[in-house]
């Protein structure tokens, strides 16, 4: 499955670009570690047939994709694209974080200030079993990728409203082909990631600034 976040264009200049070398030879470092210890299995172990899936199915196999037991925030900028793909209104809540450790955002100060609500409610895709995002199938999500929610978009990238800070360990890079980073494998780039976290950070500071949403 390719991931979401597949449209758009921009260029880093230089200090973004040496980030970015510098993320993937850490990623690519991981999976060499995990990579040498699948070639100490036997060639028939199942661990095998899985290093040459891709990431998604694998997860999508083990049904662990990140697209299940999470909260998703919801920007008014999804909303609104989500609502105008959908012809609905009724796939978010206002939650609350299941855990207190949500709110400690000390790398990124303004995060809490731009997505919680006055009562300590954040907007978030619904659930519709427990655990399961209300736009996921056994198909994949029922969104295009310019449709998802922008965290969606992002993941597995990691950042901050300064920057992207890494890349999420969630994924099984130990499963990467040799030929493949985690990037290539998700069909993603750090150019379209920076280009949907500008876009997300665009949004909640318009939201907040319109209408001031935390205590
Ligand atoms: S955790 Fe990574 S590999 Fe797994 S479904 Fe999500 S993006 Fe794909
Ligand atoms: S909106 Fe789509 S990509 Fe995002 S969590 Fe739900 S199913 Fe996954």
């Amino acid at each position: 499955m390719p991931h979401p976040c597949s449209t758009g264009s921009g260029n880093f200049h230089g200090r973004q670009a040496a980030r970015r070398y510098h993320l993937e030879q850490l990623v690519e470092m991981y999976a060499e570690c995990s990579r040498q210890k699948v070639k100490t299995l036997p060639r028939n172990h199942a661990k095998w047939k899985e290093y040459f899936m891709r990431l998604c199915a694998i997860c999508a196999k083990e049904n662990r994709t990140c697209c299940v037991y999470r909260d998703i925030l919801v920007s008014k900028g999804d909303l609104e694209r989500i609502a105008g793909y959908t012809g609905a209104r009724n796939f978010f809540e206002l939650r609350q974080p299941k855990s207190p450790e949500y709110l400690d955002q000390d790398g990124d100060p303004n995060w809490n200030f731009y997505t919680l609500f006055a009562d300590g409610s954040r907007r978030v895709l619904k659930h519709a079993k427990p655990g399961i995002c209300w736009f996921l199938t056994p198909q994949g999500c029922l969104l295009p990728g310019q449709v998802r929610p922008l965290v969606c978009r992002l993941h597995p990238v990691e950042f901050t409203e300064e920057m992207i800070t890494g890349l999420s360990r969630e994924c099984p890079a130990e499963h990467l082909p040799e030929n493949e980073t985690l990037l290539t494998n998700l069909e993603m780039d750090l150019d379209r990631a920076e280009l949907c976290r500008h876009q997300l950070y665009a949004e909640l500071r318009q939201e907040t600034l319109g209408h001031p949403k935390a205590a």
